[in-house]
């Protein structure tokens, strides 16, 4: 039997060599941090703090706006100096708190549960909650509220997405390599909010050593299978992964919870293992500095609030003639042209470039070799697509099914005249999702 995929994806060169032996270390906090309030999906959090005020590291520093919502905590001792706006990977301008770090290193006390197994479900997911635990592959959704659905009964699988198929990141192999009982045990109180679900931890065939790694560590619970899947991108996009391994789909309209099932990132479940075992808030994570310009590409456990700049001083700087700096991965992440931008809960990797090969390459016409099709993992028509959205021709967009592109960039990615097929889609999905929100205003 082969392995556990989906049809369509690509196999671009993964550039992991670069990174993934380095194992995770500190990254030294700097002066001045700067805490986004909204490093999450849904309302933003609210500042508890004033100008002047004196913080510990583990510290709330801005409570959760709401059900949807999480808190933000201070990952250093030292003074607020107050609110500053930062640019954010994606170039919006966020407001954020900035600390003064004193680097005394002053923490809070945390009150690790003495048994997490004698807690109540309530009890689980309100530490979950406290702990500002969101997604943190990068959706930044909420984990609790996830972790709510409603019908706790229907969910038959948790997924916990190890495929890592974005090329050059790694902090998730360390992670499975360094930290393989965090995950099971995260992924064991996951499963104990749910009566009938089982466990999946979905890793890619490029990872056997930490297949080996999570197979030993989850030997003896009959409810967690570690599940080995091709290598292909994007084999960790949620609905390929959800395929792949139940053989359900899920369209754009639908949740993972529709088709039973509920995915989460390995930092995620370290981060919930964390926050129930420890009650230690989320205000650190894994960030891979890697690429062909950085000096000494490796893994970090790095504090939220440290500046990019920073960051990159500690990876041993960049070569002089680097062309391209990407927040995250070369496929889905966002080109920065700064590095004055702070780490948030959902940033897995900065990647410097030697050569920005998207920017030398010139667009020709379509040839129409087909390619984009056989390489879109949605079955889509991406050459089409993007034509609509060039012409700005948006009911032709929708009707062709635009809204189902999962923006893995495959599509740009194959095609031989060098179309940005994936930026156009992108754009115009943006357009068609900022046109129903005004509607839905309206009425
Ligand atoms: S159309 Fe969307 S889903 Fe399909 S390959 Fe392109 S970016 Fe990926
Ligand atoms: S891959 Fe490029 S050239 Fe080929 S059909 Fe698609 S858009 Fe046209």
């Amino acid at each position: 039997m082969g392995l556990l995929t989906f049809k369509g994806g690509i196999h671009p060169n993964d550039g992991k060599a670069l990174a993934k032996d380095q194992a995770i270390r500190p990254a030294e906090a700097g002066d001045k941090l700067y805490f986004s309030i909204s490093q999450h999906i849904g309302a933003p959090a609210k500042p508890v703090v004033e100008k002047g005020d004196h913080v510990k590291r583990g510290q709330v520093i801005a409570e959760a706006g709401g059900f949807v919502s999480a808190p933000v905590f201070s990952s250093v001792s030292g003074t607020v100096a107050g609110m500053e706006k930062m640019r954010m990977p994606a170039g919006n301008l966020m407001d954020c708190i900035v600390v003064e770090n004193d680097h005394a290193n002053e923490e809070i006390s945390y009150e690790p549960a003495k048994d997490w197994r004698a807690l109540s479900k309530e009890e689980v997911l309100g530490r979950i909650k406290d702990a500002g635990v969101v997604g943190m592959g990068g959706a930044g959704f909420p984990t609790h509220v996830k972790l709510s659905p409603k019908d706790p009964s229907a969910i038959d699988y948790i997924q916990i997405n190890g495929a890592e198929c974005e090329p050059y990141l790694t902090s998730d192999y360390r992670m499975m390599l360094e930290h393989p009982e965090k995950i099971v045990e995260g992924l064991q109180i996951m499963l104990s909010l749910f009566p009938k679900a089982k466990g999946q931890i979905c890793v890619e065939a490029n990872k056997m050593d930490c297949v080996e790694k999570l197979q030993k560590a989850a030997s003896g619970d009959s409810s967690i299978e570690v599940r080995v899947m091709k290598t292909k991108y994007p084999q960790g996009a949620e609905r390929m992964l959800i395929f792949a391994n139940t053989g359900r789909a899920i369209n754009s309209k639908m949740l993972p919870a529709d088709a039973g099932c509920i995915v989460d990132n390995i930092a995620t479940v370290a981060a919930i293992h964390d926050a129930v075992v420890l009650g230690k808030p989320l205000m650190e994570r894994v960030v891979t500095v890697t690429g062909d310009a950085a000096n000494q590409p490796g893994n970090f456990m790095t504090p939220t609030g440290m500046l990019f700049s920073e960051l990159i001083e500690q990876a041993g700087g960049l070569k002089d003639d680097f062309e391209k700096l990407i927040a995250g991965g070369p496929m889905m992440g966002f080109s920065v042209f700064s590095t004055n931008i702070p780490v948030t809960k959902t940033s897995g990797g900065i990647l410097a470039m030697a050569h920005d090969d998207v920017a030398a390459s010139e667009p020709s016409a379509c040839i129409n070799c087909g390619r984009c099709v056989e390489a879109c993992p949605e079955h889509l028509i991406p050459t089409r697509l993007a034509q609509f959205a060039d012409n700005s021709k948006m009911d032709e967009f929708r009707a062709n099914d635009g809204m189902e592109c999962c923006e893995c960039g495959s599509c740009s990615y194959v095609c031989p005249a060098k179309r940005q097929l994936a930026q156009s889609i992108k754009s115009m999905r943006k357009m068609c999702l900022a046109a129903a929100a005004a509607a839905r205003a309206k009425k």
